[in-house]
């Protein structure tokens, strides 16, 4: 019988604590004395202050199951088997503790004899001069030299502060799940060799004369994907068919009175909802709500972007209000705080979608006069601009201009109006860039690959954009 969710994130917890790690819950989503960051966006963001050595834990060993949100991955949310906006990570850390000898060979025992993992299928990267690593995974672990791959960007880096090589385990999914392409192998960006768990090992530091030198203390960050596990060890194709998201899918299935799995289009729509519909809930139950700015735009985006993907499924009415219960339920056991919020997390979601909905209608009657001057003028096609003020001031996906443009005799110019799209993820995409540098220029040890959730709200406008 496969592992439930609920019980891989026990038995993860339960494992460290049997290698004396202090378990401690998951921090909430919204970062508590920390104004880099606008979400945790990983298990270690909660625990900076122990690496960066403003405050000593009383115990060097750390295990979590941390609630994560990130929004640099969004467009591949719902597409790839293996991308949310909202996840969790566990991970173990030791903070000047014991190094990669026993992260390695602890994360191994986990994998393949706790979750019984086929050994087989286990490949990981490395840093290419990480020769220590190597010789963990190929003498100590006995992984064969040709399942070891040498990735230069196995490397955490962001700037001065503490950094150094990782190491990250894939689990091949089979040939099934591949691109094809020839040198298709853990790394590769298709769903086949899935990147399941990430050991970071800083044990340099980066000066501010652009030197390496080795640190005095050595810290261990991991982080593994729960629901990438669970779709492993479930052995479902995808992590929305693991019992953290199926369950919302259902409930959105029976709303839509539409079937999973029948459809391309549908299957993306339903996968985003399910994500987004968790993202929210976690949020709102955190007393985050949508707005125009900073963490509440996010939201609102997101929300919106929900009920964009419910229009493909013929969800015309205030829906995603329904799935936060299903949300509760799944993960009561762990965040039991959720059914105790359920009445104002509904409430939030609701009232939200049907003022969206009213923009929606707004919009609507901003496209039949335009379409009506576009008939006097004999103009009968929409251009790229107007496509895109559509979109971006009231929401309209561009499909839904052209069903209703098509209705009336009208075309739309989709390439004028992926132009302006375009135009828009530049910017949101020079914004990422910009909020990296930032925090370099902060200093302060982060290990994030993933700089994007840097706050400054010029930069978070760009980025929401693209949601
Ligand atoms: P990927 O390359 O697949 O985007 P990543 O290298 O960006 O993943 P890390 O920053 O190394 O991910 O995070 C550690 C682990 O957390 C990953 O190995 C994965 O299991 C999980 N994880 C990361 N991002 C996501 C996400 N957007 N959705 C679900 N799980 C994720
Ligand atoms: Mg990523
Ligand atoms: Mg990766
Ligand atoms: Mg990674």
């Amino acid at each position: 019988k496969p592992l439930k969710a609920s019980e891989i994130r026990k038995q993860f917890l339960d494992f460290f604590a049997s290698k004396n790690h202090e378990i401690v819950p998951s921090a909430p989503l919204v970062p508590i004395d920390d104004a880099t960051l606008l979400w945790i966006n990983c298990g270690m963001a909660p625990l900076k202050k122990y690496f960066d050595g403003r405050e000593i834990p009383k115990n060097p060993r750390i295990a979590n199951s941390q609630k994560s949100i990130r929004t640099n991955d969004i467009e591949n949310v719902g597409r790839t088997a293996r991308h949310h906006t909202f996840f969790e990570m566990l991970g173990n850390f030791s903070i000047g503790d014991y190094f990669k000898e026993e992260s390695i060979a602890w994360a191994w025992e986990f994998l393949t004899d706790v979750m019984k993992m086929d050994k087989e299928r286990l490949s990981v990267t490395i840093h290419p001069e990480d020769d220590e690593a190597f010789t963990i995974w190929n003498q100590v672990i006995g992984i064969p030299e040709d399942r070891i791959i040498r990735l230069s960007e196995n490397f955490w880096d962001i700037g001065e502060g503490p950094c150094g090589p990782n190491t990250e385990i894939f689990y091949d999914r089979g040939e099934r799940f591949g691109c094809n392409e020839p040198g298709c192998k853990a790394g590769c960006d298709c769903d086949r060799y899935l990147e399941i768990w990430n050991l970071v090992f800083s044990q340099y530091n980066h000066n501010p004369d652009g030197s390496y030198t080795p640190l005095p203390k050595k810290n261990i960050d991991t982080g593994m994907g729960l629901e990438r596990m669970a779709s492993v060890l479930q052995d479902v194709d995808t992590n929305y068919e693991t019992d953290l998201l199926f369950p919302i899918i259902e409930q959105a299935s029976q709303l839509a009175g539409k079937q999973y799995k029948v459809k391309k289009e549908y299957d993306v729509a339903f996968n985003v909802i399910a994500d987004h519909a968790r993202t929210v809930t976690f949020a709102v139950s955190e007393g985050v709500l949508p707005s125009n700015e900073g963490r509440g735009y996010v939201i609102r985006r997101l929300l919106r972007r929900a009920v964009r993907f419910g229009k493909v499924l013929g969800l015309e009415d205030a829906f995603l209000f329904k799935l936060a219960p299903v949300v509760a339920n799944i993960m009561e056991d762990y965040y039991p705080e959720l059914q105790n919020n359920l009445d104002f997390v509904q409430k939030v979601i609701r009232t939200e979608e049907e003022r969206f909905h009213e923009t929606l209608n707004d919009g609507l009657v901003i496209l039949q006069n335009m379409l009506n001057d576009y008939k006097q003028q004999n103009i009968n096609e929409i251009n790229g601009q107007a496509a895109f003020k559509l979109y971006d001031t009231y929401g309209f996906p561009v499909d839904l201009t052209e069903d209703l443009a098509e209705e009336s005799g009208f075309t739309v110019d989709k390439e004028g109006f992926e132009k302006y799209m375009n135009e828009q993820r530049e910017r949101a995409r020079n914004a990422r860039q910009d909020e990296s540098s930032m925090q370099v220029q902060g200093g302060e040890i982060a290990e994030f690959k993933e700089p994007s959730e840097f706050v400054g709200y010029d930069n978070l406008e760009a980025e929401a954009r693209i949601i």
